[in-house]
């Protein structure tokens, strides 16, 4: 973790000095840098060696990609670069087995292979200063290939180039590629370059790319197999979007929508940056079960087929979502393909301004009351999931090796990131903020950068103490505790005092802007105030009227844990602005995990209260999730059994009483998600039977199918079940996804054992958004009393899905783990395995913290 010294002078100061250094020994203290050590991954040494010392580096690619997925891949591969000083051996990074090295030739000499440790290693012998020539044939190594039946995909980011070929795999060492693909005559690719041309010889075909853009190894791409195409105008050429599904309800429904969602998130982006869109051409693919919900190759971005292809069933949700995906990963053209991290401890630059970026051209398509509310909504209880938990990770972390890099993301970065970025935007003012993003992309554009080069600039056109900003804000973890008095003398406020603490560990202090809201009989009044100390004495409201009730962190933009006036609980619904309405939901919610001002059946009524008063989607959404957590996590199984009907009752009183269609369904996917109930049953069989979804709402296929795995989890009556719904589908990717989740749902508890012993062979973890899905069924509450048995070897299993797993994988894998158990038991499991493991990966050890936080919180709320 970045914890900076307190050392309150600089970091920055400190920062830019080092890098001076840096700078001086590249060019002038050469010799005495020390050589690199041999050892695994990429370590930052290694790197930064490299750095100093090669620059102007081109990979030629090619690659036989035979017909049949077990067949290997012959390789052939020429690197050509810039060696300024050739003094020590030059370390190539490539994780696989030596013996998949064929020849080796340098600078036209062959040369003996060496191989130690995940890297080749070629002595200074054959290397010259100057222009460096390495030819090598190999089999391509398949790590990160993704090979199916019938396509394929890389998937490179952070680290994994080096799976797959030789290469100097780190962000900062960017390069062109030529690639060659020798594919099947009947598939179709997608490369980062566009197309030089294709010569089809028999069953075969040679496909060549032009040389692409400048990028770094994370970002080299292709993807080839079984695909439709269809091709669209984009970024001032065509552009081209390979596709698999085979829906013609959801290709009519989809396609022109991704290239006019594309197109409005390019000229956004355009705009705002005033650079045209910087590569040689746009195209993207949108891949079956793919891995996260879409990465932001050049040329070749990759989505998530299921959250492209939508029908008329679509909610609103599902539609902001692929609008925001698109609109996130086009942002990423400017913001981490143009510029580039140094290194992976800014990653979250990246994806903090691709987050902040996408919510920006989904605000100028919304208008301002829209914007705020999904603000609201999408990142700050994320954020807060992470941040009030003993494993909290801060924004910017250190990373020693980039073998660890994948365990920086999370919602840290996706989610708390945008809320600091929007603070910083407000402290700065809009203008001023976006010059200075300018300033930056044009300064390092083609390049790399790091977060203090940006707050360097940002600096210039501030006022503000960023430095001391940056330091709470970015480089710590947690959030602050907000707290008030209120004086009043003749019914006028005498006195408004708020203050900050720091929910876990030392005195800080989170400079912010936040509102406060004083609500009255017939109007109400915010008041803005700027927070930056631990007490404030709020001078605007002395002599104000004596409220009914106010409402901090009204307009949503604080961030904290933020007090509840037990006044405001009555007219909670009688509040106008859907915005106030969620904040005060959030800090309820809060709050009860706090276990301060709300317990968890105080709240689950008062939800349940709001389900027919309230009409935002947004907000349904929000309590809806708000609910069925508490119900499943923070109440006891007796109090579930006791209360269910009751609660499947409202909710399906509610759902007719609602008139919009998304609010009803939201209100029906809760009934599915709680119900336990014959009668429950019965409503929800009849619709599954029937493929008659209740009056006014829409089910799509795979509505049906989430539905007959809730009724199945429920060990139905119905035991052909998931028999039927299997026969109804008919995409060949869908059925398998299907066929895959199905033994964790299932009634025997000896299949459900054998499918998580399955889990430990690494070829039955490949499908990782299938996994996660499965595992949510097998460890489902109503299923725990047989399946905490999976939960030591679960987490022993840990380092391995990091190691050969993508970077989402090993979050994913404990939150499907862990999210719902609620027993003491399932708390000792994970207290145990701590204690035997003292010096268990400290990277990996908070990511078990953060998604154990609430069985922690369950024994705690459970006990009062
Ligand atoms: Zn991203």
């Amino acid at each position: 973790m970045v914890k900076l010294n307190n050392c309150l002078v600089g970091f920055l100061l400190c920062l830019f000095s080092c890098n001076s250094v840096k700078k001086g020994m590249i060019y002038h203290e050469i010799a005495v840098i020390p050589g690199p050590k041999i050892e695994s991954g990429v370590s930052r040494q290694l790197a930064e060696y490299r750095k100093t010392v090669i620059k102007d580096i081109s990979y030629k690619l090619e690659l036989d990609i035979p017909r049949l997925r077990k067949d290997k891949i012959e390789a052939l591969e020429v690197i050509s670069f810039q060696l300024n000083v050739n003094q020590y051996p030059l370390q190539l990074d490539f994780r696989e087995n030596a013996a998949k090295i064929k020849s080796l030739r340098v600078n036209d000499k062959t040369a003996a292979v060496k191989y130690e440790a995940e890297h080749l290693i070629i002595d200074t012998e054959y290397l010259v200063s100057g222009k460096n020539k390495v030819e090598l044939s190999f089999e391509a190594g398949e790590g990160a290939l993704n090979r199916n039946e019938d396509y394929l995909y890389t998937l490179f980011v952070p680290d994994r180039a080096r799976t797959v070929f030789p290469c100097f795999d780190q962000p900062d060492l960017k390069a062109t590629y030529t690639l060659t693909l020798k594919l099947p005559a009947s598939w179709k690719s997608i490369a980062n370059a566009s197309l030089r041309d294709s010569v089809v010889t028999g069953d075969r075909k040679a496909v060549y790319y032009n040389t692409s853009d400048t990028i770094s190894t994370y970002l080299f791409a292709f993807a080839a197999g079984k695909f439709e195409k269809a091709t669209g105008h984009l970024a001032k050429g065509e552009a081209e979007y390979l596709y698999r599904e085979t829906d013609t309800a959801k290709i009519k429904q989809s396609i022109k929508e991704a290239f006019a969602t594309h197109a409005s998130s390019l000229k956004f982006l355009e705009e705002w940056t005033k650079i045209p869109y910087p590569f040689q051409k746009f195209g993207f693919v949108a891949i079956p079960d793919f891995q996260f919900g879409g990465m932001e190759h050049p040329g070749a971005i990759q989505y998530k087929a299921s959250a492209m292809f939508l029908d008329a069933g679509a909610t609103k949700d599902q539609l902001d979502a692929r609008s925001n995906v698109i609109a996130h990963e086009t942002a990423h053209m400017w913001f981490g393909d143009l510029v580039t991290m140094n290194w992976f401890t800014d990653v979250w630059m990246k994806e903090v301004f691709a987050n902040f970026m996408a919510d920006k051209s989904m605000e100028a398509l919304t208008g301002k009351a829209v914007f705020d509310l999904k603000f609201l909504v999408d990142h700050f209880p994320a954020a807060y999931g992470i941040d009030r938990t003993q494993g909290s990770n801060p924004i910017r972390q250190d990373l020693d090796n980039l073998k660890d890099a994948g365990t920086l993301y999370g919602n840290i970065i996706y989610h708390k990131a945008p809320v600091m970025m929007r603070q910083l935007e407000r402290l700065m003012g809009k203008d001023r903020f976006q010059q200075g993003v300018r300033e930056y992309l044009l300064k390092f554009a083609n390049g790399n950068a790091s977060w203090p080069d940006l707050i360097g600039i940002l600096d210039k056109y501030s006022d503000a103490d960023l430095q001391k900003w940056n330091k709470v804000w970015v480089n710590d973890t947690g959030r602050p505790v907000i707290d008030y008095e209120l004086e009043k003398k003749n019914n006028k406020i005498s006195k408004f005092t708020v203050r900050q603490k720091p929910e876990y560990g030392d005195d800080r202090v989170w400079p912010q802007l936040f509102e406060v809201k004083f609500y009255y009989a017939d109007h109400s009044k915010e008041l803005s105030i700027n927070l930056n100390t631990d007490k404030t004495d709020i001078k605007e409201a002395e002599g104000m009227d004596v409220p009914l009730f106010l409402q901090f962190n009204s307009s949503g933009q604080g961030y904290g844990l933020w007090p509840v006036d037990g006044k405001m609980l009555p007219g909670l619904y009688h509040i106008a602005d859907p915005l106030n309405r969620a904040s005060a939901y959030i800090s309820l919610y809060e709050n009860m995990l706090n276990g301060r001002s709300v317990t968890p059946g105080q709240l689950m009524d008062l939800f349940t209260a709001g389900l027919k008063k309230e009409e935002e989607e947004l907000n349904i959404k929000l309590l809806t999730g708000y609910l069925a957590n508490v119900y499943w996590e923070f109440i006891t199984p007796k109090e579930r059994k006791t209360g269910s009907a009751q609660l499947e009752e409202l909710l399906w009183e509610a759902m007719k009483y609602q008139s919009l269609p998304n609010n009803k369904k939201l209100l029906f996917k809760a009934f599915q998600d709680v119900f336990l109930s014959e009668n429950g049953r019965n409503r929800l069989y009849e619709v599954w039977a029937r493929q008659k979804a209740p009056q006014g709402i829409k089910l799509t296929e795979d509505d049906y199918t989430s539905l007959a795995f809730s009724l199945a989890l429920r060990s139905d009556k119905d035991t052909e079940i998931l028999k039927k719904q299997l026969a109804r589908i008919t995409n060949a990717d869908r059925r398998k996804r299907f066929e895959f989740i199905v033994p964790a749902i299932s009634a025997s508890e000896a299949i459900r054992d054998d499918f998580f012993k399955s889990l430990m062979q690494k070829s039955n973890r490949e499908k990782e958004s299938n996994v996660a899905a499965a595992l949510y069924y097998l460890h489902h509450p109503l299923r725990q009393a047989t399946s905490i048995k999976y939960l030591p070897e679960s987490l022993r299993l840990l380092t391995e899905i990091q190691t050969t797993g993508d970077i989402f994988f090993p979050q994913n894998w404990l939150q499907a783990t862990f999210s719902y158990y609620q027993s003491a038991d399932a708390a000792q499991v994970i207290r145990d395995f701590l204690k035997q493991n003292p010096n268990y990966n400290p990277k990996l050890k908070i990511k078990i913290l953060q998604a154990a936080d609430n069985v922690f919180k369950a024994g705690v709320l459970l006990k009062k």
